[in-house]
């Protein structure tokens, strides 16, 4: 295990001393991944700036989309699933009627799904591919900004950060300016993958467009930090997602990290190898169901969005 005093700051805790965990990224390609040994918190050594980070989703929305403009049926039916999903989930800790905004909306199903549930929803999306899509076929109200461009009117209630957390270059400076987006006693809602329950084998996890790996409790660390205090957490701490509505509150007057969270993900990120995690126990059979799933998926999309956009017309 290499130890190295950085030059660079965490963006959680300010420390500069960092544990690398990893050399490559899961298709093997050269990407150092750190631990900061202040806080847990692990990322990218160096962390990409604003400016990388856009010009890798330039990139590589290129190349996923060859120009595409209208998302595949199966793309569609898994962001409306994923939305109802997570309405169902929300629906219960908010007032019916509550106003929603979500950063990152992608297609904007999830937007469009509070929408139809009665809510007044938006949201915004910087990459640009299918927002006519969007506006057009879905109508669903999501504009083609960044956050930082937006005015902090602290006037939202209900804030969705779906999967987004974990490729700001600061997600600190998110949380900040999220949090003057909102209205006092606003909610925060946010959703990101687990580097403390590993859903890939350790040679799989690390990924450039994934700048912050978070467990539930750097995740919760980071949110107090920035003036937000946890309404409820979802999913247990071993959950390969982590799911947690916060609220905002007042910026705390200090902010001390816990330094053997350094010591927990450490272990966390090694508990499997390739050997145990491909012989957990249903480890098979839910790779096999999970292979009927897709299949069975490509022939339900087409019909399923074609009942979407006749809703929508
Ligand atoms: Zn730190």
């Amino acid at each position: 295990m290499n130890s190295s005093e950085s030059l660079q700051l965490c963006d959680l805790c300010g420390g500069s001393k960092f544990s690398i965990i990893s050399h490559s990224d899961r298709h093997n390609r050269p990407l150092t991944t750190g631990v900061c040994e202040g806080c847990g918190l692990v990322s990218h050594l160096p962390v990409p700036g604003e400016d990388e980070v856009a010009a890798y989703y330039a990139e590589d929305y290129r190349k996923d989309y060859h120009g595409e403009s209208v998302p595949s049926p199966r793309r569609i039916m898994r962001a409306w699933n994923n939305g109802a999903r997570i309405l169902n989930q929300l629906s219960p800790h908010i007032p019916a009627g509550t106003d929603i905004f979500e950063v990152g909306a992608g297609i904007g199903c999830t937007v469009k799904n509070f929408e139809v549930a009665g809510h007044q929803a938006s949201g915004i999306e910087p990459n640009a591919g299918f927002n006519s899509y969007t506006r057009d076929t879905l109508h669903a109200d999501v504009e083609n900004t960044n956050l930082y461009d937006l005015e902090p009117g602290g006037d939202k209630s209900l804030l969705l950060l779906i999967h987004v957390i974990e490729h700001f270059s600061s997600p600190t400076r998110a949380l900040t300016q999220i949090r003057g987006l909102l209205r006092n006693d606003g909610l925060l809602y946010i959703e990101c993958p687990n580097i403390g329950a590993p859903f890939a084998t350790f040679g799989r996890l690390f990924h450039f467009a994934h700048i912050y790996n978070f467990t539930p409790a750097t995740l919760i660390a980071l949110a107090k930090k920035c003036g937000y205090e946890v309404v409820k957490q979802f999913k247990a701490d071993d959950h390969p997602d982590i799911e947690i509505l916060f609220r905002k509150v007042d910026i705390p007057e200090s902010f001390s990290a816990d330094p053997q969270e350094a010591g927990r993900t450490r272990a966390a990120i090694h508990r499997y190898n390739w050997l145990s995690y491909n012989l957990r126990p249903n480890y098979l059979s839910r790779r096999l169901c999970k292979i009927s799933r897709y299949a069975s998926e490509y022939v339900k999309a087409n019909a399923f969005v074609r009942e979407l956009e006749a809703r929508f017309k």
